[in-house]
């Protein structure tokens, strides 16, 4: 076994990642050293290296939350895995399973959480360090690269769909098509929901049409809000994964009475505040729910509809070199589908 790996690093907010050798870490008690095959690029990594959030990411940072590899070594203490076993490391790296959200299975907003590739070194790196207790079980099998986006994109997008409470049948509206949204798309449709997907670029409503989606709605030139109450007399559900604050306050308007919008995205910085009508919200009786990543539970759920064929990520794959052409990409919006960075 070598004693270094190649990585992706943060050194300084807003400056590009350097690419280094650095020491293979130990797996401590209770922790799997994972080899890395697949991690994609999340656009939660690029708020991460632009310093978008607060509080800022731990740095130095290797960045990376989309993780598909294999078990490398298991540290002392740890049961029920063996090397070789192919697993997945998604953002929520723990929590403290001692608090009263943790005891009601709401693990995802545990105030002692820490964060993959945010907290915690991530999987832009040949290896990585990941309690046992948080690891996703992969099928054996199962191809890492188009798995590896399951592992954010997917639990994140499927757990907004059931913060919803949208039935078969019904409509939902998905806002941003990006990486999140092109799954969601693919998880609404496999839930039996009927799709309207809203973007501002006709290349991903193209990606979202070929999905499922049956309205698509270029946010560029027309007006969202206006032809889904026209079109459907508003959505059942909306599931907002645009990085766009006027996406947000469009999500609201685009519910039929009664209706419910799950907020996944995270614009962070200026862009975190909203302005909403407060008579619309009640006179309707709306709801607006936050949804942050997913439990354990959600994400062996979100994982088997991919195992079994009902969601597929759209990938690019490319090597960690890469990265900082990459992150530029995303913040233009240039990206259709995910980049998956193959790190075997
Ligand atoms: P992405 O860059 O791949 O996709 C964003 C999409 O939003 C793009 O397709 C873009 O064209 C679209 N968009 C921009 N402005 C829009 C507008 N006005 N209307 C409609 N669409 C618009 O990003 P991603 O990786 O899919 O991540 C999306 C967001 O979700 C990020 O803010 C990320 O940090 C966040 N996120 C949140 C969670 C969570 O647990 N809540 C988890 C993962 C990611
Ligand atoms: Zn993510
Ligand atoms: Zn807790």
């Amino acid at each position: 076994m070598p004693q270094t790996m190649k990585a992706a690093v943060l050194h300084a907010l807003r400056t590009p990642l350097a690419i280094e050798q650095v020491p293979i870490p130990e797996p401590g008690h209770g922790e799997l050293l994972i080899k890395v095959t697949a991690c994609g690029v999340c656009h939660s990594d690029l708020h991460a290296v632009d310093g978008d959030w607060t509080p800022p990411p731990v740095i130095p940072l290797i960045p990376g939350h989309e993780v598909a590899g294999k078990v490398a070594k298991a540290g002392p203490g740890v049961t029920g895995f063996s090397a070789g076993d192919d697993v997945g490391v998604p953002w929520m790296y723990s929590s403290c399973g001692q608090c009263e959200f943790c005891f009601a299975g709401m693990e995802t907003i545990c105030k002692s959480g820490e964060a993959t590739g945010y907290t915690k070194p991530g999987g832009y790196a040949e290896y990585m360090i990941a309690p046992a207790a948080f690891v996703g079980r992969l099928p054996a099998g199962t191809d890492p690269y188009a798995m590896a986006p399951i592992l954010c994109a997917g639990v994140t997008t499927y757990r907004g769909l059931k913060r919803t409470g949208a039935r078969p049948g019904q409509w939902v509206a998905i806002v941003g098509i990006g990486g999140l949204g092109h799954i969601a798309v693919q998880y609404a449709r496999a839930m039996g929901l009927r799709v309207a997907a809203v973007d501002v670029s006709a290349e991903k409503l193209e990606l979202a049409k070929s999905l499922g989606a049956e309205i698509t709605v270029n946010g560029a030139d027309a007006d969202p809000v206006a032809i889904i109450q026209d079109t459907l007399g508003g959505a059942h559900a909306a599931v907002v994964t645009a990085v766009a604050t006027k996406a947000f306050e469009q999500a609201i308007l685009m519910l039929r009475p009664g209706g419910t919008v799950a907020y996944i995205g995270l614009p962070g910085g200026k862009s975190d505040e909203i302005r909403a009508s407060i008579s619309a919200i009640t006179n309707w009786e709306l709801s607006i729910r936050g949804s942050n990543v997913g439990t354990r539970l959600d994400l062996n759920e979100a994982v088997a509809f991919a195992a079994n064929g009902l969601v597929k990520a759209t990938i690019r794959t490319e090597p960690l070199e890469r990265i900082n052409a990459i992150l530029e990409d995303m913040r233009q919006g240039r990206i259709v589908g995910r980049v998956v960075l193959k790190l075997a």
